[in-house]
Formats: structure tokens, C-alpha cells, sequence
């Protein structure tokens, strides 16, 4: 019926106890693959549990991207899922690259929609979010001392939702929850608050929170809920611990058969960062200005990220005494190294 994207990479992992996951990377935004999950049990004739984990963005080509890699699971791999039959949906965090492709999903599916109570009111109700967030928005805006184009960019987020329209979730899940006795719930805030890590067997669903190559963007905590480095990193230090993962799946690339190694190369990454912005920090300086010099050679699209992650960044030394804001009243914030 479609024709195979050979963009949608599909792979095949089975879990200790013989539940088989499917990771399809999806074309969620065109420089950014996301990888969407499909979880099956029992006989691949007749499955008795199977869980959509994801769902890529709200664009054409990540939905037919979508569409394509359950076609492959089914072609490829004898698995007779289907939409009328698929017993859950699961969303790790409220993302639009993981997120948005929902609104769709559910026009196929009954399928209950499982999400973390932190995430609940974007999915549900995408303007109320958009209401509530905005007065926190413009105050950003103007403390990062962002001009222009960025301005306009960063000011953006406080117009228009990426969540198309809300999808009411079944069942809100909570720190420490096992959802249909197949996942462990692990609330891991920091890259977003709603996000959630799923444990499988010896899998480890991580989403955004533990990625093979690149450290995950962040926001300050004070603009958005549970975002942030300290809590970033808390939630390093929760799943670390965790006994019997042999692999983690993250919501993009590559599956981390060693993933304590990745996040002790996160940790040493964001110690670097820190250590950078100190050293720059020599006179007061905006968020912007900060930025500007950490990066000279930022490009326009990635400049919003970077100046998120600087703000995340300076929030994390400020609340250490390693910062200080020069006339915390004024705005834009000017921080300077602590003497
Ligand atoms: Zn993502």
C-alpha cells in the first residue's frame, strides 16, 4: 500500500523474557530521525500486548515514515499487529519530534494513551498550555537578552503550540508506576519534565534523557518544570543504578549496549560546558552575549538551542555560587564569575 521509506530504519530486539521490540527511525523534522517503538508479546500470529512507544512528529513525511516501519514490522518480520487490535500508546515526553504524530495515531487507534502527569496538560489541552506558559516565556525572552531574529524565534514558542490538537491520556503515569505489567515507570525530568525512561526486561527504553551521540538540549528550570541541569542530571544518577540492563534504546540513533559508559561521558561533557562558561564569564554578560562568544560561529538554527543551554547552564552555577547576576532586579540577566 506504501511504498518503503528507505529512510525508516527498522531493527529487531528481544528482551530476556522474549518480548520483541521494534525501533523504527522515523523522519520526524528534515534534519532530525526519531525513533518510534513498536513492543510485541506473544505468538507474532496473534499477539497478546503490543504498545506503540512514540510517534514521531506531526509532519506528512513523518507519518508516512511511521506508517512505513509498522508496514516492515508486519512484511518483514510476520508480526500481525494492527491498529484495531494495538493494546497501548505511550509517549516518553511531551517533544514534538516524539509527540506530535499523536492527534493522528489516535484517528486509527482506541489504543489507551499512557504519559507522565507533568505532560498531561500539552497533550490534553495544547492551548491552555500555551496560555499558561507565555507570561514565563516573555520573561525569558527578555531576561536571555536575545536581539532580533533569535528574539523572534525564542518569542515564537509563546505563540503557537506544536501539539496540533489535544489527545485526552487514559492513564497519567507517576514515578515508580508498572504500566499493563510490562514497564517500570522511571521519571527522569531534566531534558523535559514530563519525560519518562521505561524499563523492559533487560531493556531500558531511555528516550531523550541517554543518547549515543549528543548531549540532550536544555531549558532552565524556572521557564519550564522539571527542565534543567541539576535535575538533568539527578536523573542521571537515578537510572545509573539500575541492575540487568544490557541495553538501552534511546529516541534517536543507535541502540547503547553500553550505556553506563555514556553516561559518565555525559556527566564529564556537562562538566566541560560549565567549565567553558566560567572561564568566558570574565565580565558581566547576557545570555546572549555568553553564547555569542562560547559559539562564534553559531548557525541561525542551532542559535536557539545553544542560547537554551547556556540559560540552563548559567541557571545551574548561579544557584552554586559559581555565578553571579550583576542587578538581579534588571533585565536582560548579566552574570559574571563568582570572585
Ligand atoms: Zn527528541
Amino acid at each position: 500500500m506504501f511504498e518503503f521509506d528507505p529512510a525508516t530504519h527498522l531493527t529487531r530486539h528481544v528482551t530476556s523474557r522474549g518480548t520483541r521490540v521494534y525501533v523504527m527511525s522515523i523522519r520526524a523534522f528534515a534534519h532530525l530521525s526519531v525513533n518510534s517503538f513498536l513492543v510485541v508479546e506473544g505468538d507474532p500470529h496473534a499477539p497478546t500486548y503490543t504498545a506503540l512507544i512514540d510517534m514521531g512528529s506531526s509532519e506528512t513525511q513523518s507519518r508516512l515514515g511511521l506508517i512505513a516501519g509498522l508496514e516492515a514490522v508486519r512484511r518483514d518480520y510476520g508480526e500481525q499487529w494492527s491498529w484495531a487490535s494495538l493494546s497501548r500508546l505511550i509517549v516518553t515526553h511531551a517533544h514534538p519530534d516524539h509527540a506530535a504524530g499523536l492527534p493522528w495515531v489516535r484517528t486509527q487507534t482506541d489504543a489507551p494513551l499512557a504519559a507522565h502527569e507533568w505532560g498531561r496538560l500539552i497533550l490534553e489541552d495544547p492551548q491552555a498550555d500555551l496560555a499558561q506558559g507565555r507570561p514565563l516565556i516573555e520573561r525569558y525572552v527578555a531576561w536571555t537578552g536575545v536581539t532580533g531574529s533569535y528574539a523572534q524565534r525564542l518569542g515564537r514558542r509563546a505563540e503557537k503550540s506544536w501539539m496540533p490538537s489535544g489527545v485526552p491520556v487514559e492513564t497519567v503515569l507517576h514515578d515508580g508506576d508498572r504500566l499493563d505489567d510490562c514497564f517500570d515507570i522511571i521519571h527522569t525530568p531534566g531534558h523535559e519534565g514530563s519525560q519518562v525512561c521505561l524499563r523492559l526486561d533487560n531493556f531500558l527504553l531511555t528516550a531523550d534523557h541517554v543518547l549515543p551521540y549528543n548531549s540532550p538540549p536544555l531549558m532552565p528550570e524556572w521557564v519550564r518544570r522539571g527542565g534543567g541541569l541539576s535535575q538533568y542530571l539527578a536523573s542521571l544518577d537515578k537510572i545509573e543504578p539500575l541492575a540487568g540492563i544490557d541495553l538501552a534504546l534511546g529516541g534517536h540513533d543507535m541502540p547503547m549496549p553500553h550505556w553506563r559508559t555514556r553516561i559518565t561521558d555525559l556527566r564529564e561533557r556537562y562538566e566541560s560546558k560549565l567549565a567553558a562558561l566560567l572561564e568566558i564569564a570574565d565580565v558581566p554578560q547576557t545570555t546572549e552575549q555568553l553564547t555569542l562568544r562560547l559559539y562564534p560561529n553559531i548557525r541561525e538554527a542551532q542559535a536557539i538551542l545553544l542560547i537554551d543551554q547556556t540559560a540552563a547552564l548559567a541557571e545551574y552555577l548561579l544557584v552554586q555560587g559559581r555565578l553571579s547576576s550583576v542587578d538581579s532586579s534588571d533585565l536582560p540577566a548579566r552574570f559574571v564569575r563568582s570572585s
